[in-house]
């Protein structure tokens, strides 16, 4: 089997440094190859080492997904005239779990870009880490593979697209934090990707440089709205970035269901650039993030988490049909860590409630913000929440409104850009929509738990069972013929 696939890997590469001047720069010599990668796959992989390879394979994360959101994603989407619980996209692809700890150094609780990095490249490393080992050494991506693969890349994300997730498949940096030195690289380092959506533009586009114009320079079309998705030109690379940093919250954004349209035009695109080029399908490697849903398990923010839970799972649905018609796609869906330690009942009480949650139109700092600077009173609360609120309810708005206005002057959040009530009702509106469906958290960060793994389409039964965040890399290595 090894041999065939030393054939197969030989014979892709020669086509991949043929076919595109892209690919040329992304071999970085520094770049450290994972410890015994392949020796350690057919370990974990007791005769089922893949004898076909898929052509595309779309690695999708909901960042901050743990089971807990997934479980009740499927009481959101519940039809409640019906006696059961209808099942969901997530359920139908279930496969099994991971466990998500980052390298001994940080613990057992990951942080994105750790987790990004092990999922990515198939190496544990500390948290911040992008791209790189404990040791600061930039370790190869699975995207960066896939490009010498001769394989068409994208990247799909609601954040900005150099946060830590995206970035550990495009970048290698020592830190997170480093969002300029990240964007920088996306060119210096050599472009890795034919096509970039998500946010970013104050990253992109600077006092000290304009990436967005050196995209440009290097051939890519510019787009700076969801409708230019609909006019991509099939014979160029895509930088589409639709907000400052991340893109608005699903209930708030022009487009509800962002990331499933974002996607559409992704997939069609990159494959109409395969097709230009009129040389061998070699396919594509796309990587997709729902990354709100974690911003919301963080603000312990249950209705913006079920929206953006709702725009992945349109996205997963679609992708089921992509897979339909093309039988020779993979798709891997995972999550990175648990965010919130959100659960479904709290407080003792044996009660989970998603009603509200269905109707909901507008994002919690929406609501908030409208709160703050109108008078409160039940028309207005009922208009915003789309749902009737309790005199009492209303009544707790109106006093944290006044009362954190009464303490401006002393509250340490004076120059923040969000005022001092308005942060006050944020906070009441969550713990009005989480007393109402008594959603549980605790934590305003990640958690440890196992996340769950679900995948459809060519080998995806590779991943059924436990696993650990390396192996899924490892086995999309594999996959890709390394
Ligand atoms: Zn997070």
């Amino acid at each position: 089997m090894k041999l065939f696939l030393s054939a197969l890997t030989f014979s892709l590469l020669t086509v991949g440094c043929a076919n595109t001047a892209l690919t040329k720069k992304v071999s970085n010599p520094v770049i450290t190859e994972p410890n015994a990668q392949a020796s350690t796959l057919s370990r974990s992989l007791p005769g089922s080492y893949p004898t076909s390879l898929p052509s595309n394979i779309i690695m999708v994360i909901g960042d901050g997904m743990g089971p807990a959101y997934t479980t009740a994603y499927r009481y959101f989407s519940d039809n409640p005239t019906t006696e059961v619980v209808e099942k969901t996209v997530f359920d139908r692809h279930l496969k099994g779990l991971s466990s998500t700890h980052p390298a001994s150094i940080s613990g057992i609780v990951t942080d994105s870009a750790a987790s990004a990095t092990a999922l990515a490249t198939g190496v544990k490393s500390y948290n911040g880490a992008i791209g790189v080992d404990v040791n600061k050494q930039p370790v190869q991506t699975v995207l960066e593979w896939a490009k010498l693969q001769g394989k068409k890349t994208g990247i799909v994300v609601t954040s900005q697209i150099n946060h830590a997730t995206p970035a550990s498949y495009l970048a290698h940096n020592e830190h997170r934090q480093n969002y300029n030195a990240i964007a920088d690289s996306y060119l210096d380092d050599g472009i890795k990707a034919d096509l970039y959506l998500g946010g970013g533009w104050q990253y992109f586009i600077r006092e000290d440089r304009n990436l967005v114009k050196e995209f440009q320079q290097a051939g890519f079309h510019y787009i700076d709205n969801y409708q230019g998705l609909t006019n991509l030109p099939s014979d160029k690379p895509v930088l589409g970035l639709f907000a400052d940093k991340g893109l608005p919250w699903a209930l708030d954004d022009t487009d509800k269901y962002r990331l499933a349209t974002m996607t559409k035009a992704a997939v069609h695109h990159l494959k109409d650039l395969q097709n230009h080029d009129n040389a061998k399908d070699n396919g594509f490697f796309m990587l997709i993030e729902a990354s709100q849903i974690d911003w919301a398990g963080h603000g312990n923010n249950i209705s913006d988490a079920m929206a953006e839970m709702d725009d992945l799972a349109k996205t997963l649905e679609y992708l089921e049909h992509f897979v339909e018609k093309h039988p020779d796609t993979l798709v891997i869906v995972t999550a990175d860590h648990s965010t919130g330690g959100f659960t479904l009942a709290a407080n003792g009480k044996y009660e989970w409630h998603a009603k509200h949650l269905r109707t909901m139109k507008h994002s919690v700092n929406y609501i908030a913000k409208q709160l703050t600077v109108n008078k409160i009173n039940s028309t207005l609360t009922a208009a915003l929440f789309n749902f009737e609120l309790t005199q009492d309810e209303v009544n707790l708005l109106i006093e944290n409104k006044t009362k954190a206005k009464a303490n401006q002057n002393k509250n340490i959040y004076q120059n923040n850009k969000t005022s001092p009530s308005e942060l006050a009702l944020i906070k009441r509106v969550k713990s009005i929509i989480n007393k109402r469906t008594n959603s549980g958290w605790t934590s305003g960060g990640h958690t440890a738990i196992d996340v769950p793994v679900f995948a459809f389409g060519k080998q995806s039964e590779l991943f059924n069972g436990s696993q650990d965040n390396t192996d899924i890399a490892k086995k999309i290595f594999s996959l890709l013929g390394k």
